[in-house]
């Protein structure tokens, strides 16, 4: 099957269109595995509906178990939808016959958390092998092969065996390979989740430049929210199967509307208590001091906001944590506040930053015996009022 022909979409037209430009496509997909030895069939994807926009790269992120190998299985057709479709570049996948599967297989690049090299073979032997299998020509395949060695920085490495490479560069090799046959389009199934935070960093730099310079479209899933804030442009969140919410990353990230994507930014950049003051928070209106998460984005990253709340809001809040970061390239910052929960205290500071365009959530109180910090104004009585 080819791609039909296609007049090139402005990205945010094909947003509001529904995509067409999408490369890859899934379409109310489901997949359930059927029964094994007594056990009960498993429904690991259902309802799916996805695009993923040529050029660009989507992470899917989702816990063990959630369905994101199944899926990335789905789309290179090594697994069949019980439901639903696959289309990759206009070919729907989720129907060709073998050999035709086996075709569209090598417009589809795809690198594993484990690496999958031919132990037996050199790094250059692994990166000309799919070049033999579609059945190159040698002066070709040594062409590429330099080509490809030189683009992720393993030319010095060409003749050691997997054995006597370190594992970013196993996953370098792993990459190379699987951009031999010029795919269009990229499959990583958590590629650096057997690697060092150094390493992760580097290797994803490498897929960063490879989209960038090449234009190439990358699907990833892991289940490391830095690995979609380091190089996702898109992002679909997976919980049991479903995707919980999707969109622009920065936009899911600091406004996440399922429970699920909060954990992850809870567990990853900071945004929660420190252990001590989180194991003593309760409901609002069970203690002394209620707790405010604030976030910045973009411009309002850097405003000196508490100094604001306190001159212009008359409430003064003390700092419980906060975190600076950086989404799709983009600042973002979170800061938790402790303010006094006296009467109207709280709802003043929510509408002095809610009208800053700043988000602010009451996150709990916390009893003035959390309190080890001392309070800038101490009462008569010594407890803390922080306001
Ligand atoms: P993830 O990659 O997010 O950890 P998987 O797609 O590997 O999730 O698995 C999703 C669910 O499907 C899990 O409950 C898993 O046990 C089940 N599963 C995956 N592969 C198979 C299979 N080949 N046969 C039966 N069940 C499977
Ligand atoms: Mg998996």
């Amino acid at each position: 099957m080819t791609a039909p022909f296609r007049v090139p979409t402005p990205p945010d037209l094909a947003d509001r269109l529904g995509s067409p430009d999408a490369l890859v496509r899934l379409d109310g997909v489901a997949k359930t595995y059927p029964a094994r030895r007594g056990a009960a069939p498993v429904a690991a994807l259902d309802g799916i509906d996805l695009s993923l926009r040529r050029g660009a790269v989507l992470g899917v992120i989702g816990r063990s178990g959630a369905g994101k190998s199944t899926l990335i299985r789905l789309v290179n057709g090594l697994e069949r939808p019980s439901r639903g479709r696959v289309v990759v570049d206009g070919a729907e996948i989720s129907s060709l016959p073998e050999a035709a599967l086996r075709r569209e297989r090598r417009g589809i690049g795809m690198i594993f958390q484990h690496f999958n090299l031919l132990s037996s073979r050199t790094a250059a032997e692994n990166v000309a092998f799919p070049l033999e299998i579609a059945g190159a020509e040698r002066a070709a395949i040594r062409a590429r092969v330099d080509e490809l060695l030189d683009l992720v920085g393993l030319t010095q490495q060409r003749d050691r065996y997997p054995a006597e490479l370190s594992g970013g560069q196993k996953q370098r090799v792993g990459i190379a390979r699987a951009l031999a046959t010029n795919p269009k389009v990229l499959l990583s199934d958590e590629a650096t989740s057997a690697l060092d935070p150094e390493t992760t960093g580097a290797i994803l730099d490498l897929l960063g430049r490879i989209n960038r310079d090449l234009g190439l479209t990358i699907l990833l899933i892991t289940h490391e929210m830095s690995v979609i804030r380091a190089i996702a442009h898109e992002v679909a969140v997976l919980e049991n199967g479903r995707i919980a919410e999707s969109g622009d990353v920065f936009e899911v990230f600091t406004r996440p509307r399922a429970a699920i994507t909060r954990s992850f930014l809870d567990r990853e950049t900071g945004r929660a208590l420190p252990p001590v003051l989180a194991a003593q928070l309760r409901p609002e209106g069970q203690g002394e001091t209620n707790v405010l998460r604030i976030t910045f984005r973009g411009p309002h990253a850097t405003d000196p906001v508490l100094a604001q709340l306190a001159r212009e809001g008359g409430v003064e809040a003390c700092i419980l944590s906060g975190t600076v970061d950086e989404i799709a390239g983009r600042p973002f910052g979170t800061l938790v506040v402790g303010v006094s929960a006296a009467p109207g205290v709280t709802a003043r500071a929510q509408a002095f930053l809610a009208a800053r365009q700043l988000g602010v959530e009451v996150l709990g109180s916390l009893p003035a015996s959390a309190w080890p910090i001392p309070p800038s104004a101490p009462s008569s009585s010594g407890r803390p009022d922080v306001a």
